[in-house]
């Protein structure tokens, strides 16, 4: 089949490069030049593990190139998957101006009978909407559909290669069952719904794992006050079948570039059809206090951040992205600095984005040269380098002995043995 994947960010490369090994004939379309350029020689500007493989396999079968150029891209395409970025808009509602631009790019070169499918994460209800904006540039006959993305960044390519579930919105059975097609190499379950339903399920599954996070922060600050941990909280209650052990985590609170724009999109739908006590507002609500609540909490048990040399340890939102989209970081730093702390970062892939976005902030190539002379250390993402450090020498790098792990990744027993105070999260 002939697939144009519009937009090439985190979900649009990883896209093209999995319907490019699949055997189809791919382009990647987006309106950055640059970003283009660096895909068609197999550099992926941002860092995703195994995606600059993919996307170099693709290139050199000659089934995936990348290009600027609707016309070229759109008029042979029989499936057009629209994968452009829905960032929060006013009051939280998704912001669907990349989503009109590119429907009206592509509409003068459609082929009769091409599938849009929508990829990026929409409100339900958008598809009779984006029709009505592409029949004012064409008289072709189209179908839209709807084709939600669930992989999580840091893994990418790994879920998009093994979905735990793939979701098909389509009304019209020759739709559904050419996506189907599409996907067929995948052994995974296909849902076929209506795409209101395919739209809804992707915010649903968000919310419900952001209400997650919530929700066990909430017996964290509760575990806080009567001696309980809430890892073996978690431990004990993950043992009911009906909750599982599985995606407890305890901390800062959700960010990335999903979680807190998902939720203030259902939060925001839910006030507009006069839902003013839905659980989506205060999910919302907890989550935008949860940073500073915890950072004045740390400060009331240390004396203050005031003074304080302070090594912030992952910068990133999650371990193996350097996307910096919500990250804690971009919270937690300015945070200290307006509290009178100074910082040094650490990241292992994502020290230059932090700095690009975080003012007077100083890195540093290793985390014990960011401890160095530091009063308190401060984990914040468990990349895989940070949750093995070796707390002896950590400790002789640093000038205090407070460790602060933000994500509950080591014994306190162990940080204790090594001379450090520990503190954790609702333990
Ligand atoms: P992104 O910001 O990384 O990439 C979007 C790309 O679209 C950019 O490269 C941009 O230049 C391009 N673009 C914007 N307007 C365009 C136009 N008119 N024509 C062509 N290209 C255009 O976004 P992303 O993280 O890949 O997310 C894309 C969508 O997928 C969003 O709706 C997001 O909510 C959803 N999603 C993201 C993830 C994730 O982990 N990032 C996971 C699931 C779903």
């Amino acid at each position: 089949m002939n697939v144009t994947v519009i937009g090439t960010g985190f979900v649009g490369v990883v896209s093209a490069g999995v319907f490019a090994k699949f055997g189809n004939l791919v382009y990647g379309l987006d309106v950055d030049p640059k970003k283009i350029a660096a895909l068609n020689q197999g550099r992926v500007p941002f860092y995703e593990p195994g995606l600059e493989d993919l996307i170099k396999q693709g290139l050199q079968s000659k089934n995936l190139s990348f290009t600027t150029d609707y016309p070229k891209a759109i008029k042979d395409a029989d499936i057009i998957i629209i994968a452009v970025g829905t960032p929060s808009g006013k009051d939280g509602q998704a912001d669907l101006k990349f989503v009109m631009a590119a429907a009206r790019s592509l509409a003068p070169h459609l082929k009769p009978g091409a599938i849009l499918a929508i990829k990026s994460t929409v409100p339900p209800g958008i598809n009779p909407k984006l029709e009505a904006v592409i029949k004012q540039h064409t008289q072709v006959d189209f179908f839209t559909a709807s084709l939600p993305e669930f992989l999580k960044e840091g893994s990418a390519v790994y879920d998009a290669l093994h979905p735990d579930r793939v979701v098909i919105g389509a009304y019209d059975p020759v739709v559904s069952d050419r996506l189907l097609e599409l996907h067929q190499p995948l052994a995974s379950n296909k849902v076929v719904i209506k795409p209101e339903s395919a739209q809804m399920s992707k915010y649903a599954g968000n919310a419900y794992l952001a209400q997650r996070i919530t929700f066990i922060n909430q017996i964290a600050n509760l575990c806080e006050k009567n001696g309980a941990d809430i890892q073996e909280v978690v431990a004990a209650m993950g043992h009911d079948r009906r909750i599982g052990e599985h995606y407890w985590y305890p901390g800062l609170g959700y960010g990335g570039s999903c979680f807190p724009k998902d939720v203030k999109e259902l939060a925001s739908y839910a006030k507009s059809v006069g839902q003013n006590d839905s659980l989506f507002i205060k999910i919302d609500e907890l989550n935008e206090k949860r940073i500073p609540a915890l950072m004045d909490a740390f400060a009331a048990k240390i004396g203050s951040w005031k003074g304080k040399q302070v090594a912030v340890l992952g910068l990133s939102f999650k371990p193996n992205t350097d996307d910096m989209r919500e990250a804690p970081s971009r919270k937690v730093i300015p945070y200290l600095q307006k509290k009178g702390a100074e910082v040094i970062g650490f990241d292992p892939k994502a020290a230059q984005a932090a700095q690009a976005l975080i003012s007077n902030l100083k890195t540093a190539a290793d985390p014990y040269q960011a401890a160095k002379g530091a009063d308190a250390t401060l984990i914040l993402i468990e990349w895989p380098e940070l949750v093995s450090l070796d707390l002896p020498k950590l400790k002789n790098a640093m000038r205090g002995n407070v460790f602060i792990d933000t994500r509950n990744q080591y014994d306190p027993r162990e940080v204790r043995q090594a001379g450090l105070e520990y503190l954790g999260v609702g333990r």
